[in-house]
């Protein structure tokens, strides 16, 4: 008898394990289902909000692909675009389109100056040129022409180097560190074909001398040429050494200037040898040169002539001049000596 209501207990114990461990097994079940119900739903939810969140995101890019650039300040840009910590705001953003960097010729930034100064300098040269090598009707003979050629080739490919570097300044640094090279070539070019047609014309019957300096002068130019093709000399820490190179080729000038004093007296050389508008010109490259190294004004008004009248379109404006100074100079000069002068 104890051992039969022993074995009842036992199966009702059993029985009970039994109806528990089927009612946890149920609840797993049931936990297990809400879970993944939470999954699906939630997947759901991911599938629905998906596209939205996407198109919200295409309209937040959408607008920067039409969006125009803005002006920004000297600190905001990379290190490559930085040149000048005295010009505070105003500048382009880095504009690695060919297009976008065209297009910018014609908005207001910091480089608008740079460039215009030099865009029409050069166009002027170029009408100047037409108008003496096809348009003139002075008979200028084949000579004449080809020395003059040597002066106008040096002013237009200066500005229009100048005019390029720095509308693509701000494309890239590798676009920028070629174009700041052919700048500086540029410059040497103009420096190179001023002098050419002045010693060809001072020392018109003289061939000695006239060899030497015209040689002397294109060896100067060439290692100039050279030096400004290192990479280490376009680094702003070299902004004096680069007046200061520029400055010795363009005074090399004065060389010639010495010896006609010495052989012909100070007399013919500012009757004869257009002595005045040379000087005027190589005042304008030493007040140019020297804005430009010592960045007057903006040095002492940071953030007063980050669009107009800073350092960089001054001394710009001053090549333009003195370029211009120059040509008046060497057309009288050629003027007289074709007409007083037979070898
Ligand atoms: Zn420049």
């Amino acid at each position: 008898m104890n051992n039969y209501r022993h074995e009842l207990r036992m199966q009702r114990i059993y029985t009970n394990k039994q109806k528990e461990d089927t009612i946890k097994s149920k609840s797993i079940t049931n936990t297990e289902s809400n879970e993944a119900i939470q999954m699906a739903s939630s997947s759901i939810k991911l599938t629905e909000t998906q596209p939205t969140e996407f198109i919200v995101n295409e309209a937040e890019t959408a607008p920067k692909k039409v969006k125009k650039w803005v002006v920004q300040q000297n600190e905001m840009l990379p290190i490559w675009l930085r040149d000048n910590e005295f010009i505070i705001n105003g500048h382009r953003p880095p504009l690695p389109s060919v297009k976008d960097c065209i297009k910018s010729v014609c908005s207001i930034h910091s480089e608008t100056g740079n460039i215009w100064t030099h865009l029409l300098g050069c166009v002027a040269f170029i009408i100047l040129a037409l108008y003496f090598l096809i348009g003139a009707k002075d008979g200028t003979n084949l000579q004449e022409k080809i020395i003059f050629s040597f002066f106008f080739g040096g002013a237009i490919l200066c500005l229009g180097l100048s005019c390029i570097f720095h509308t693509f300044i701000c494309h890239s640094p590798t676009a920028s560190k070629i174009f700041c090279k052919l700048d500086y070539a540029g410059i040497t070019t103009l420096i190179i074909g001023s002098f050419i047609p002045y010693v060809y014309y001072c020392f018109y019957c003289r061939l000695e001398p006239k060899i030497i300096y015209i040689s002397m002068i294109c060896i100067f130019g060439l290692a100039a040429i050279i030096v400004s093709m290192l990479d280490k000399f376009s680094q702003t820490a070299f902004r004096p050494v680069r007046a200061g190179v520029f400055l010795a080729m363009g005074l090399s000038g004065c060389l010639p200037a010495f010896h006609l004093m010495y052989t012909d007296g100070f007399n013919v050389l500012v009757n004869q040898m257009s002595f005045i508008p040379l000087v005027i010109m190589a005042l304008l490259y030493i007040v140019g040169a020297l804005i430009y190294g010592f960045r007057i004004p903006e040095k002492y008004f940071p953030g007063r002539f980050d669009l107009l009248f800073q350092s960089h379109q001054l001394f710009h404006i001053c090549v333009v001049c003195a370029a211009f100074t120059h040509y008046y100079g060497i057309h009288n000069l050629a003027h007289l000596r074709l007409l007083e002068e037979k070898c």
